[in-house]
């Protein structure tokens, strides 16, 4: 069945198919010159030093892990509410994840006071994840880390120029990592953007992705490199330039995206606001965010009812998700699992309503006169 109201749709047009052939008439397809303006751009935009294009998000948490200095047995404390990624990314470096549980369900992110009590002598990093688009309590989250001398990852998917304090989400810890899989807030089919302030991290994320080599091919295939050292054991995270020039396109069209989403967020609150068994996290909420998507959640409801709703919303041609199912309770998480109440709690009432700058008003009403 297709949904007459899909969860998402991918803001393209005629001006990424340009981008990707000219970059395919240019000749040269993999890492080179478009990247590179990808890089720049994207940095700039977030007001970091540094921004290195990845094949995926998935690999800049890797890449995250290793420049932080993770090694196996060392703990690092993550949220459960969060795509598996988040953290399948500590696994990857044999390191221990510790779940924290949320603050509430009016603010489904990690909660400060869980992490700190979870710290103990081989905790080593904490990886937040700014959920919907919504900042970590980020003031709380790096003084615990200063206190206790931990690096701090900000898995920043859902909130690319989402802001906290004036200053960009992902450009506040050590290590940021954007997505650009094709339903994030920018779209490239496959992609991912690490961020980072220091010039450490930068050279040796350079190295690692792309083998631990001193060279690329465009540089040698242009003649400023003949040959090359491989001095670190690397790997191939490489994003390509037909992917980095519709990033670029994306680039372009972000703010107006972003701005357009928050006024279908405003739209959804306004219809909703009638119906007082409906929590709508971060309501209040009114520094600049991604509105990557648009949860809710169901007050006295748990999983069974919530599907039926889901079931009777997909009845009438609208599609919805629920962000996430708890990674502590996924089988190949059974040896990490922590009683969490509170994200249990998020994750069994809560329902994603389709979230894109095209959805009409017309559409939100649909939406909102089927939840009671
Ligand atoms: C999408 C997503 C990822 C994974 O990104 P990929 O680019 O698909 O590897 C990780 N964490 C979160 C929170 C995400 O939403």
């Amino acid at each position: 069945m297709a949904y007459s109201i899909p969860l998402f749709n991918l803001n393209f047009d005629e001006l990424e198919q340009q981008a990707a052939l000219e970059t395919i008439k240019s000749g040269w397809i993999s890492t080179g010159p478009k990247t590179a303006e990808f890089e720049t751009k994207f940095a700039s935009m977030l007001n970091v030093n540094h921004a290195v294009a990845l094949s995926n998000c998935t690999v800049a948490l890797h890449l995250a892990m290793k420049l932080v200095g993770i090694e196996p047995g060392d703990e690092v404390i993550c949220p459960s509410l969060t795509f598996v990624a988040t953290c399948n990314s500590i696994r990857y470096v044999d390191a221990i994840p510790l779940f924290a549980d949320i603050e509430s369900v009016e603010r489904p992110v990690i909660c400060p006071q869980d992490i700190e009590s979870k710290i103990t002598k081989k905790t080593k990093a904490i990886v937040v994840m700014h959920y919907a688009g919504f900042p970590c309590d980020m003031d709380a989250i790096m003084d615990i880390a200063h206190k206790h001398n931990l690096k701090v990852i900000e898995d920043a998917c859902h909130a690319p120029l989402s802001e906290y304090k004036g200053k960009k989400l992902g450009t506040i810890g050590d290590v940021g990592c954007f997505s650009f899989f094709s339903n994030k807030n920018i779209s490239t089919g496959e992609g991912g953007m690490l961020v980072t302030n220091s010039q450490e991290y930068y050279n040796r994320a350079k190295l690692l992705r792309s083998h631990g080599m001193t060279s690329m091919s465009y540089e040698r295939a242009k003649g400023h490199a003949t040959a090359y050292d491989v001095v670190d054991f690397g790997y191939n995270y490489r994003m390509d330039d037909i992917r980095a020039s519709i990033g670029l396109v994306q680039l372009d069209k972000i703010q107006a995206d972003l701005d357009q989403r928050a006024i279908v967020r405003k739209e959804y609150i306004t219809q909703l606001s009638s119906k007082p068994d409906i929590i709508i996290p971060f309501k209040n909420h009114s520094d600049f965010t991604s509105n990557y998507i648009f949860p809710i959640v169901l007050k006295k409801t748990e999983a069974e009812k919530r599907d039926v709703i889901r079931d009777m919303l997909a009845t009438y041609g609208v599609q919805t998700s629920m962000h996430y199912p708890a990674v502590h309770r996924f089988s190949v998480y059974q040896k990490y699992y922590l009683e969490l109440p509170k994200t249990d709690q998020m994750v069994n009432s809560m329902i994603t309503l389709p979230m894109f700058a095209a959805l009409s008003k017309e559409n939100i009403f649909n939406i909102t006169s089927l939840l009671s």
